[in-house]
């Protein structure tokens, strides 16, 4: 993680990062928190595939990823999963058809800054399969992937490795 050490409010060269989620400035009293933030992830279902994004920028760019995302201020984390899916693949969901099913924590390194994210997982199935418009799309490519084929290490995240990992068992 990327050291920070000049104090944005005193600027002198004295932040202090506790090694887990706090900076904080001696000289003036300064502190930054890096609480954890929520995200989203949603497996997009039909029958016995599941539709995944392959990520166009780093962090792991040109691994798979679930869609999905973090959540805004002052938006519901169902209300994250309307708003991404509609982003990344112009599909409009209804809310009530959404399954929330566990969390798991994960780190998100962007720009040499570790942010330690709960990732919360959805299920959504579709009546049919659909393909992504990509040149409307802030996604390279999506993929429909039949559940028995799905390669964990091809997948962008550790916390999504160890989702699949139980999800599995119980196709
Ligand atoms: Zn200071």
């Amino acid at each position: 993680m990327k050291i920070l050490k000049y104090c944005p409010n005193c600027g002198k060269e004295s932040l202090n990062w506790d090694g887990e989620k706090k900076w904080s400035c001696p000289e003036c009293g300064f502190s930054l928190y890096n609480n954890v933030a929520g995200a989203v992830a949603v497996v997009i279902r039909h029958e016995d595939e599941i539709y995944l994004t392959r990520r166009n920028r780093d962090p792991k760019k040109g691994k798979l990823d679930l869609a999905g995302g973090f959540v805004d201020p002052k938006e519901s984390a169902e209300e994250t999963c309307k708003r991404e899916l509609f982003e990344e693949l112009q599909i409009d969901i209804d809310i009530s058809n959404l399954k929330y099913l566990t969390s798991l924590p994960n780190v998100y390194q962007y720009k040499e800054i570790d942010y330690n994210t709960i990732d919360l997982f959805y299920e959504y199935h579709v009546p049919e399969k659909f393909e992504v418009s990509l040149e409307l799309s802030e996604i390279s490519e999506a993929v429909w992937i039949p559940l028995k084929d799905l390669n964990l290490e091809d997948l962008a995240f550790d916390s999504q490795k160890k989702f699949f990992e139980g999800y599995l068992k119980n196709i």
